[in-house]
């Protein structure tokens, strides 16, 4: 036997037993003729001592141990005399009677604490050793309580888990495949799943009306920080739905992980805003609604002006940053020009304004475009935007949504300046109505704004088979996004279930008749065979459980996760294949 108790689960109420603790060791001091061992198991961490009258066995076993030895040792539960509130075994300590060496340990490379003292490479090629520390541990503990409540939750709800495959033929959903050569067939390749998108509307196709699975996808996309080439998401789809009934079922499931694994209790019916209202009042697709500080449209008031910028602008629009008048200082607000005309953001330029009260309380306004608008306009801007003593007006003009994109970039850069993000607090919402197409002026043709399975709204079908191509840009889809924090967290939709809808889809994305044939006719023959109609969503189960964690990453919720340029430093993959297995593909 190893143990009979774990490193995290004694305390008070256990002095004077004799138990049994196995582990690794965290750290060693020694303090006068006593020695303190702290032992560390995935539970919780335990304060061991040798003492000067402890056996001599122990004294010497104690001499030649080292960081991360693992150990199995005997002792009692005492009382400490300096306690560690910190710790719930904090205390108590182990008098040791026993000591075994289970195993030693090479000088790990960076401290196993509760923070490290290594970089974030080092830790990579480390991971073993990174995942013995508890933030990484409860991380994984997050991430298993997430996916057994996730099951808990939909198999109550009379879903069932299916498998679909790894090995396919690519779907497309934006990205690139990966691709697998295949031996058998040489000079033919399977593609990994970017989603398992059409196999879960072929199984509403083959009766089984509520379908998940927590499944890996793969997307061989541009690097982005925090982007995973495999991350896994919650995917689900029904059948006989319309958008509410999937909006209903999917913000129950939402309501059950915050109670389950956070204990908030979110109010449901969830927040709902469409993509217009989140554009216009957020600048974003992905609102942070736990801040106002919407945006206004000042458009109207900023027509008949000298000020060309404006006056030729499609969209003028700002912010109210309460209180901010009186802190900012002239030198932040040159910076913060600048920090709007950074790439990220692409804005020409921003114009502020003071709002404060004069000594006779007459509000008063001090801007940087001073010389074109007189104190009345200024007061037309404040008023539409609410503004009162003390607060600052920032205003962008431009192309409509490119604007709005950027006060809505500036509105988030504000809020953390104000603190108004708060960690701890969830402001979880749908969006909804998206357009179902993107015109992309490069290539001149139509992208799906979420995937080609999207179904255009029943009421824009006439705009949808029309060949103009404004008409086109106007036509809308059941599609949602589930929003929180500012983080897109899941999105679905209703899908086509129709054979001609779908093959006209193909059509409108510039796909040719063999095209649609060669890559599509599974599905579009499927839909020919009595398709019902459907639709579902699917979650990004990692960037959940960041969230929940309440970390920015979603690497530290992934045991064995790729760097930023998507390598595995551990495995040190990519990597060359030698020629015989080369030749054997066929490559
Ligand atoms: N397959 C979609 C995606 O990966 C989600 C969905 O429409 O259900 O984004």
């Amino acid at each position: 036997m190893y143990r009979n108790h774990t490193c995290g689960e004694l305390n008070l109420s256990h002095t004077g037993l004799q138990v049994q603790l196995a582990g690794w060791i965290q750290r060693i001091r020694k303090l006068g003729g006593m020695t303190f061992i702290d032992i560390r198991d995935r539970y919780g961490i335990t304060q061991l001592v040798v003492k000067e009258d402890s056996p001599a066995e122990v004294k010497k076993v104690a001499e030649g141990l080292g960081r991360e030895f693992v150990l199995s040792v005997h002792g009692t539960v005492v009382e400490r005399s300096s306690k560690n509130p910190k710790l719930p075994t904090g205390d108590i300590e182990i008098e040791l009677s026993a000591i075994e060496i289970l195993n030693t340990s090479e000088v790990p490379p960076f401290t196993l604490e509760e923070e490290s003292d290594g970089g974030e490479e080092l830790r990579a090629r480390y991971r073993y050793l990174d995942l013995r520390r508890m933030p990484l541990q409860q991380a994984m503990r997050l991430r298993h309580t997430m996916a057994q409540e996730v099951r808990n939750y939909l198999s109550n709800c009379g879903f069932l888990e299916i498998e679909t495959p790894f090995l396919i033929k690519s779907t497309p959903e934006g990205a690139r495949d990966f691709v697998v050569p295949s031996r058998m067939h040489p000079g033919q390749f399977y593609a990994l799943p970017q989603s398992p998108q059409t196999f879960k509307q072929l199984l509403m196709v083959g009766g089984f009306d509520k379908y998940f699975q927590i499944v890996r996808c793969f997307r061989d996309e541009d690097l982005r920080a925090d982007r995973q080439p495999e991350f896994t998401q919650i995917d689900c789809e029904m059948s006989f739905v319309t958008q509410e009934d999937v909006l209903i079922q999917f913000e129950g499931l939402a309501h059950h992980l915050f109670a389950a694994v956070l204990n908030v209790d979110i109010p449901t019916p969830l927040p709902r805003l469409s993509y217009k209202k989140a554009m216009e009042q957020y600048g974003s697709d992905k609102p942070d609604t736990r801040f106002e500080m919407l945006l206004h449209d000042l458009t109207f008031l900023t027509r008949d002006t000298e000020f060309a910028v404006f006056r030729n602008a499609e969209y003028v629009g700002g912010l109210c940053v309460p209180g901010a008048a009186s802190y900012t200082t002239r030198k932040q607000l040159d910076q913060l020009i600048e920090w709007v005309k950074r790439p990220q953001i692409g804005a020409a330029g921003l114009v502020h304004v003071r709002c404060t009260k004069t000594e006779e309380g007459v509000m008063g306004y001090k801007s940087s475009v001073d010389k074109f608008f007189d104190q009345q306009a200024l007061s037309a801007w404040a008023e539409l935007m609410g503004a009162g003593d003390g607060d600052l007006l920032l205003v962008m003009s431009g192309p409509r949504e490119k604007t709005q994109e950027a006060l809505g970039t500036l509105r988030l850069e504000m809020g953390d300046r104000l603190g108004l993000r708060e960690p701890g607090t969830y402001a979880p919402l749908w969006v909804y109505d998206f357009p179902l197409l993107e015109w992309d002026e490069e290539t001149e043709r139509f992208y799906a704004r979420h995937h080609p399975f999207t179904a255009p709204k029943p009421e824009d079908m006439e705009a949808f088979f029309s060949d103009d191509r404004h008409a086109l840009m106007d036509v809308n889809a059941n599609a949602y996004d589930f929003v929180i924090n500012g983080t897109e967290v899941g999105g679905g939709s209703i899908r086509i279930h129709n054979p001609h809808i779908q093959e006209r889809m193909f059509r409108v994305l510039g796909l040719t008749e063999e095209e649609v044939q060669t890559k599509f006719s599974f599905i579009i023959d499927a839909f020919r065979y009595g398709a019902p109609p459907h639709g579902g969503i699917a979650f990004g189960f990692d960037r959940w459980c960041a969230l929940f964690g309440g970390s920015e990453s979603i690497r530290d919720f992934i045991a064995f996760p790729k760097n930023n340029a998507g390598r595995d430093v551990m495995l040190d993959a990519p990597s060359g294949i030698d020629a015989a297995q080369k030749k054997e593909l066929g490559l």
